[in-house]
């Protein structure tokens, strides 16, 4: 047996970043108050200033990102309902089914042909189909939940005028549009844009602060007064009612202030790139943090950089790299020097 060498480099995911001391002392510092009963002053203060900078009137903190989808999707749709997204969107994928069998629609997902996690206006205007019309007998389609960035096909954009288009074909068919933005912020940094140019036109957005940002925990979802108002009955429906969350909202807002720093992660994403395709491996041009490998042998290629200590996670056949802010560019020269070394 080989030891694995000291120390770990975690690439699993951008979720297994850990609070640092700035951010436990804004958590120990937090003011706050029952959010169930009458509100918590630093959720409100993380609402008002996550809705703004997502460009809607108002936003909802829930526990996880999974749940803002859900609490979004179960507003949106009703038995009966089909939903459009991306192929190997989160909210088909990995989120168990939930669209289904708890909000009630059954997803049909469309190809990827404009490019890496998105579909071309005319792949979603023949998607569509009747829209939200038809006869009775048949499902009818309500909504378009669009991926940004999008995780499976390796954290790639959409850029606002390919945004612009999906909506105004959802739009003019009369879909609601909903946006799984988990790493909407790694977007914004990779195309110099403000998160807001990206949500133009959505009737919900949901966005995280536990990807890459370093927050333990926390999500938001976004939209109309009267959306986001319906959403915090549902999250109460849903167990998702937390009484003291200034605590974990103060974290959320330390994680706000450091969204400019993902541009070094994905510096660091595109540097692993390099490395890896230099010596000889095929890998996605990263668009944010997120590296895709292909391996021929993907059982024995997890082990081989497991026993150099290297932790990854497969993902539809390759194996994903994901860089985040506890890796520095030294961790990924000890990576790259581990791979070329390591036999
Ligand atoms: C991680 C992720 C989510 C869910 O976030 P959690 O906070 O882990 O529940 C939703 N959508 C996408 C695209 C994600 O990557």
């Amino acid at each position: 047996m080989t030891l694995s060498p000291d120390p770990l480099i975690d690439f699993r995911s951008d979720t297994v970043t850990r609070p640092d001391d700035v951010m436990r002392q804004a958590m120990a510092k937090a003011e706050v108050g029952d959010n169930v009963l009458d509100g918590d002053p630093t959720t409100a203060v993380l609402e008002e200033r996550a809705a703004r900078l997502l460009g809607m009137p108002a936003a909802l903190w829930t526990p996880s990102g999974t749940m803002a989808n859900l609490i979004a999707l179960s507003l949106h749709l009703q038995r009966g309902d089909r939903f459009l997204a991306p192929r190997g969107a989160h909210v088909i994928t990995d989120e168990l089914g939930s669209a289904a069998w708890l909000a009630g629609g059954m997803a049909d997902p469309l190809e990827h042909d404009a490019g890496p996690g998105r579909p071309t206006p005319e792949t979603l205007s023949a998607a569509i189909g009747g829209g939200p019309t038809g006869p009775y007998y048949s499902l009818r389609t309500t909504l378009l939940c669009l991926e940004n960035t999008h995780n499976s096909a390796g954290g790639a954009v959409t850029p606002p005028d390919e945004h612009a288009r999906l909506l105004a074909v959802a739009k003019e068919a009369g879909l609601t549009v909903h946006l799984d933005g988990a790493r909407l912020w790694h977007a914004a940094v990779a195309l110099e844009v403000p998160p807001a140019a990206l949500t133009v036109g959505v009737d919900s957005v949901s966005a995280c602060f536990s990807k890459g940002l370093g927050a333990p925990v926390g999500s938001v979802l976004a939209g109309s007064p009267e959306f986001i108002e319906r959403a915090r009955r549902m999250r109460q429906m849903l167990g998702g009612g937390v009484r003291q969350s200034g605590v974990l909202a103060a974290a959320c807002l330390v994680a706000l202030d450091r969204v400019d720093d993902l541009a070094e992660s994905h510096e660091n994403a595109t540097r692993l790139a390099g490395g890896l395709a230099e010596h000889g491996w095929e890998v996605n041009e990263p668009e944010t943090n997120i590296v895709l490998a292909a391996a021929p042998d993907l059982e024995g290629r997890l082990k081989w950089l497991e026993g150099l200590g290297i932790r990854v996670l497969p993902t539809a056949g390759r194996i994903r790299f994901v860089v985040h802010r506890d890796l520095s560019a030294a961790d990924i020269e000890e990576t790259l020097h581990r791979i070329r070394t390591g036999g």
